[in-house]
């Protein structure tokens, strides 16, 4: 974090074009709209460029999901960017901290706090995988981020669209407007292959304690 020293302010730099411009055009409709667009089908109003980028980003956030992966954590991982520089990452850490608040964004929403000694993040941009949930859907409107891009959705939890959209709420002080959609496909795989592993491990530890269960009733 070299362009950021103690107690800078967020400023937004002009010559940041590539990613302000991203932002810019997302903010726009967002502020018109506020409703979730999805990159699943053509959207004309992301260039090449521009959703090139977002992919990017997002390829840093699924990075993050692998290390909770690792963990074995679901993996869910999110980065928060400003000025085309990723100042926060994050990844689940529920399982291994013992925290229920332990979520990817929360966590790269801290880190982006630390570093710009602000926290208002009010230029910065968050990419997670899936769907943010209500917790960290609250966090993102408090840090007044300015534009959330995610992958999967979350039909269960996902607070972004799936059961409501909190970041479009006119009731809240700030507004975020958001784009879903971004690299779905590698997003849910990387959930839908971690649930399948799981389950094979416990149809093969069921197993394994049916046949020990056996053994033991022999020597009876
Ligand atoms: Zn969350």
């Amino acid at each position: 974090m070299k362009e950021l020293k103690e107690g800078q302010n967020l400023r937004k730099n002009p010559d940041e074009k590539t990613y302000s411009e991203l932002g810019k055009e997302w903010g726009t409709k967002g502020k018109q709209g506020l409703v979730a667009s999805s990159l699943t089908g053509e959207d004309a109003n992301m260039s090449a460029k521009n959703l090139k980028d977002a992919e990017y980003f997002m390829s840093l956030a699924i990075e993050e999901a692998k290390k909770a992966e690792e963990i074995g954590e679901v993996p869910i991982g999110a980065v928060v960017v400003y000025q085309g520089k990723v100042i926060g990452r994050g990844h689940n850490k529920r399982e291994s901290s013992y925290l229920a608040t332990s979520h990817a964004e929360l966590l790269a929403i801290n880190e982006a706090n630390k570093n710009l000694n602000a926290w208002r993040l009010t230029d910065c941009d968050l990419y997670v995988t899936l769907e943010p949930c209500p917790m960290c859907s609250g966090a993102i409107i408090l840090s007044r981020l300015r534009h959330v891009y995610f992958g999967a959705r979350d039909e269960k939890a996902g607070c972004c669209g799936s059961l409501m959209n909190l970041l479009a709420d006119q009731r809240f002080n700030h507004q975020v407007p958001l784009t879903e959609g971004i690299c779905q496909e590698q997003c849910q795989q990387l959930l839908s292959n971690f649930f399948k592993t799981l389950r094979q491990r416990q149809q093969k530890l069921k197993k394994a304690r049916q046949v020990t269960k056996r053994w033991l009733g022999n020597f009876k």
